[in-house]
This record gives structure tokens, C-alpha cells and sequence, in this order.
């Protein structure tokens, strides 16, 4: 006799709770981004991989081969979110074909992009095979910056046609935004053209130096004050008010580790040249996926960055607001010079959202160590 079987369903967010915990305790990878090219047809002033957005570095990105054979790697160890991200995907000549061997193994894939490469055709193949989200940045909503930052002429007009079309697609989508010295006015403005696509506003305040080192796109952030005032007075995004905003009493670091941020637990990262980190701009160590295969480059890389532990007398080390901070130890060795370094301009921001939250009055952490000093001396 024919008998029925159903497949249980469960609420995303129970979904996404379970599989967490299981990764957790099994100390699996579930999620990956991989970077599929640095090509792109904008040239964003911020961007940290403009650098390789140029011919001369084109033939070191993965070739289609190698990308199947991480599509297959990734699917035998259980990776489940697959972001795909560039530079811009669309400019990838196969994108289509990976996207659609990603989409046939399973994985939920998140596209990353910037809006202005849509087209009626792009848009009915993606609706064949529809991803889990797309995510589209939106750093301003009025023609003449926008053109100014991306530095090419037309490209608002583009993403406004692409978001138009999106709109219409009903595939799924959302707008993500980075506060910044020459848009933060535009905040209000881009709040509500976000919020007419029924979507919630959110924006993050943080600036990374470029691939190669280049300190230029730094010169964009947002001044520490501005980064709190602009949340309304509270810490911020990016899980930073959890961290911070829950902050009712100041305590160091329970960990020497270079890395505190759980890096080297369940995410990897993959960049278009084929090296494995364990987020987008941790580039203190990174393994080549073409000289070793995936779960051999997760178990030496993983190792490698939970042993990097602080050696020096870095302030970081014992610094109380820490829970408020945004430092990247690869970002450190780039602007000041190794990876234990505080950047200032990190510590001031933290120092602002740890004082919002808290009652008294607080010392700057890199004051603090001098004040150490001078007492010890005394
Ligand atoms: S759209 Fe994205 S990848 Fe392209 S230049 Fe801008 S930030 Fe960089
Ligand atoms: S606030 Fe400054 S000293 Fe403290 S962890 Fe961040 S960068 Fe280091």
C-alpha cells in the first residue's frame, strides 16, 4: 500500500536556532562567503577591494573549476548560508552557472551586489531559482553624490532602474547602508526612501583600509560622536548594542586572544584568489585552497588564529570598553603598524558608546595605560 510521507517544516528562525547550536556543539562550519571575483563596474571610494578591480590581477582569481570544486567541498562539510560577493557577482562571465550549481547543492545563498547591473533578463533567471536574499548597499539616494562616490557617471540612475525591477521581481531583498563624513546628512533621506520598499532601516558606521594597504578609505568615517549621535544616542549596529549596550559595569577581556569575536568557530571566508580566512578582512593568516583541500586549510587555519594570543603590553589587552570596540586586528597591523596596536579612532568610538551607556565618567583607554604608567613609575 502507497503510504505518504511528509517532510516537517519548522519557522525560519527555529531553523537557523538549531542548526547554530548543533554547529556549536559539533563544532562545525555552516556558513561561507565566497568572493567570486574583485571585478566591478563601480569604483566606490570606501572600497577595500577596488585595488584588484584592475586587468593585471584578473588572471589570479579562481577559475571555474576551482570554484565547482569548492561548491562541492563546501556541501560535504555542511556549509548551509552561501554568500556570494565580489567585487560586484554579476560582473563574473559564468555567474549564472555557479549560482545555479550553488542553488542545485542546496546551500542558501545570499547575494551581495550593488543594484545597478539588473536587467529584466538577470532578474527572470534569478526568479527560476530564487535566492535567500539579496542585499543591495545604499550609501545615498540622490544622483550627484552618488555618481561622486562610486565615481562613475549614470550609476544612480542604473540602481534605480535595478531597484525598481527588483521591486516588481518580488524576490527577496534588502538595503543596507554605511554612515559615512559625506553622506551621514543624507541619513534621514535614505532612512525613508529605504523604509517606501517596506524595509527597516539599518546602517553601520564602520571603515576598513583597502586590500593592499591604502589608508585612503579611511578618510570617509564618520566622526566618533557622529557614530553614537546618529544611532540616536544608543551604541549601534552589528551587535554592538548588544554587546555594549548591556554594558552596566566596565571588565577586561576573560581572553588574551587576538581574536575575541568567536573567528575560527563557524564561518569561513574565501577570496578570489582562493585563500581561506575566517571572515572578510582577517588577513592576519589566511591558507591557499589551492595548495589544500578544505578541511584540511579550516583545521591548520583555525588552530592558527584561536592560538594568536596579545604578546605586548597593548592597551587592548586589558581594556575595559572593549565590548564597545570595533578593531580588526588586521585592520591594526595596516593603520598602525602591528595587529595588537589600539587604532584611535576605534578606541575613541568605543569610549563614546561605553559613556552613553554608562553613568560616570570615563578615561580614554589609551589615556588610561599612560595614567598606569606614570603610577607604576611613581
Ligand atoms: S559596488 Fe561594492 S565592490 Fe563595487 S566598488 Fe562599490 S563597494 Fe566595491
Ligand atoms: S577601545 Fe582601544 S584599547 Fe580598547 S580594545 Fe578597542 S582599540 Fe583596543
Amino acid at each position: 500500500m502507497h503510504s505518504e510521507r511528509t517532510i516537517p517544516t519548522m519557522q525560519y528562525g527555529a531553523f537557523s536556532q538549531r542548526v547554530h547550536e548543533q554547529a556549536a556543539a559539533h563544532q562545525s562550519v555552516i556558513k561561507a562567503q565566497l568572493e567570486l571575483t574583485y571585478r566591478c563596474n563601480l569604483h566606490c571610494r570606501h572600497c577595500y577591494t577596488d585595488p584588484y578591480n584592475s586587468k593585471e590581477f584578473f588572471p589570479r582569481e579562481l577559475t571555474l573549476d576551482e570554484i565547482h570544486r569548492l561548491l562541492n567541498e563546501m556541501q560535504e562539510i555542511g556549509i548551509v548560508w552561501l554568500n556570494l560577493t565580489g567585487g560586484d557577482i554579476f560582473m563574473h562571465p559564468q555567474f549564472f552557472e555557479i549560482y545555479e550549481a550553488a542553488y542545485r547543492k542546496g546551500f542558501l545563498l545570499q547575494l551581495y551586489t550593488n543594484g545597478t547591473l539588473f536587467t529584466k533578463a538577470t532578474i527572470e533567471r534569478l526568479q527560476q531559482m530564487p535566492p535567500f536574499i539579496i542585499d543591495i548597499s545604499c550609501h545615498s539616494v540622490t544622483e550627484e553624490p552618488f555618481d561622486w562616490f562610486t565615481q562613475v557617471p549614470g550609476s544612480f540612475r542604473a540602481f534605480v532602474r535595478g531597484l525598481e525591477l527588483l521591486k516588481d521581481s518580488r524576490l527577496p531583498f534588502t538595503l543596507k547602508t554605511k554612515a559615512m563624513s559625506w553622506n551621514k546628512d543624507e541619513m534621514p533621506a535614505i532612512r525613508q526612501f529605504v523604509e517606501s520598499f517596506g524595509q527597516a532601516f539599518e546602517f553601520t558606521t564602520s571603515l576598513s583600509p583597502r586590500l593592499n594597504g591604502d589608508l585612503s578609505s579611511l578618510t570617509y568615517r564618520v566622526a566618533p560622536d557622529d557614530a553614537v549621535a546618529l544611532h540616536g544616542g544608543s551604541p549601534a549596529a552589528d551587535g554592538v548594542e548588544e554587546r555594549c549596550g548591556g554594558t552596566t559595569e566596565l571588565f577586561a577581556p576573560h581572553t588574551e586572544q587576538l581574536y575575541r569575536c568567536g573567528c575560527g568557530t563557524d564561518t569561513i571566508h574565501i577570496n578570489a584568489w582562493g585563500q581561506l580566512g575566517t571572515c572578510t578582512l582577517q588577513y592576519e593568516r589566511r591558507v591557499s585552497l589551492r595548495a589544500h583541500p578544505l578541511t584540511d586549510a579550516i583545521e591548520i587555519l583555525f588552530q592558527e588564529i584561536r592560538a594568536l594570543r596579545y604578546q605586548g603590553n597593548s592597551p587592548c589587552r586589558t581594556c575595559e570598553i572593549h565590548s564597545c570596540c570595533d578593531k580588526k586586528p588586521s585592520d591594526a597591523r595596516w593603520e598602525c603598524g602591528t595587529a595588537e596596536a589600539p587604532i584611535p579612532y576605534d578606541c575613541d568610538v568605543a569610549l563614546a558608546r561605553a559613556q552613553s551607556v554608562l553613568p560616570h565618567t570615563l578615561i580614554h583607554p589609551l589615556h588610561r595605560i599612560r595614567m598606569d604608567v606614570q603610577v607604576h613609575n611613581d
